[in-house]
């Protein structure tokens, strides 16, 4: 099997803030963790799987795939990919064959979102680690605007915690569906995303950074990851 490592980069210009506990009803704090600012494993999944959808998801993918019907052919294939057989899974998860159970197991292994981020059925294809940040704050305060007079209203100010931080680092390992996966990085590269909270207000934008992220192939025989540029296997 072929496993990906990926160091990635993405340039994030005007600070972020991932939402810490609710401390005080004026202000929005950032999440930290063991003294570091943090972006948990379960957000950058969140924004990988979101891209993927942008590009990948069909209608079925968003009504579970319950209306879906797929071909029992290939899935055979793609479980054999996995190292199951269709009747060790259908044993395993009590499907009965025929069932419409077992037809949205296979619609859900034969989309690139379920392979790539698993369903309840199948574990996650990504591992994605928890980014920790080094960096200060920088404290904005906003003003609530009067919807009805249209201006400031003098006792309605809230303070924002900005993580003042110009690039982040996630370390993400890929077992599956890499075809789809490097579609994504292209599109993260190009497009960008928002990292946590305060997206209306411009903060938290992020854009991967081809050049400066890299990647490694690894194989169960070789021994130690070489990391060549991600610009490599993606082209802008
Ligand atoms: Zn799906």
């Amino acid at each position: 099997m072929e496993v990906y490592l990926f160091k990635l980069k993405f340039n994030t210009p005007y600070g972020l803030r991932v939402g810490g506990p609710k401390e005080s009803i004026d202000t929005l704090t950032a999440l930290r963790m063991e003294g570091y600012y943090v972006i948990p494993w379960s957000s950058w999944k969140g924004i990988f799987r979101r891209a993927t959808e942008i590009l990948f998801a069909s209608e079925n993918h968003f009504k579970e795939h319950r209306e879906e019907k797929v071909d029992n052919q290939k899935v055979e294939e793609l479980l054999k990919a996995r190292g199951f057989t269709l009747e060790e899974v259908m044993k395993a998860k009590n499907l009965e064959s025929k069932s419409d159970e077992l037809q949205r197991f296979i619609a859900m292994l034969n989309c690139p979102i379920e392979r790539l981020y698993g369903s309840e059925y199948f574990a996650s294809a990504v591992t994605f680690s928890d980014t920790l940040i080094d960096a200060g704050i920088n404290l904005r305060t906003h003003a609530v605007i009067d919807r009805v007079t249209g201006g400031v209203r003098e006792q309605h100010l809230f303070k924002e915690e900005i993580v003042d931080v110009k690039s982040v680092s996630a370390k993400v390992i890929v077992r599956d569906g890499i075809k789809e996966w490097l579609e994504t990085l292209k599109f993260l590269s190009q497009v960008g995303t928002f990292i946590g909270g305060g997206k209306s207000r411009g903060i938290g934008y992020a854009a991967l950074d081809l050049k400066e992220s890299e990647y490694a192939k690894i194989d169960s025989l070789t021994g130690r990851p070489k990391f060549q540029p991600l610009s490599d296997i993606i082209k802008g």
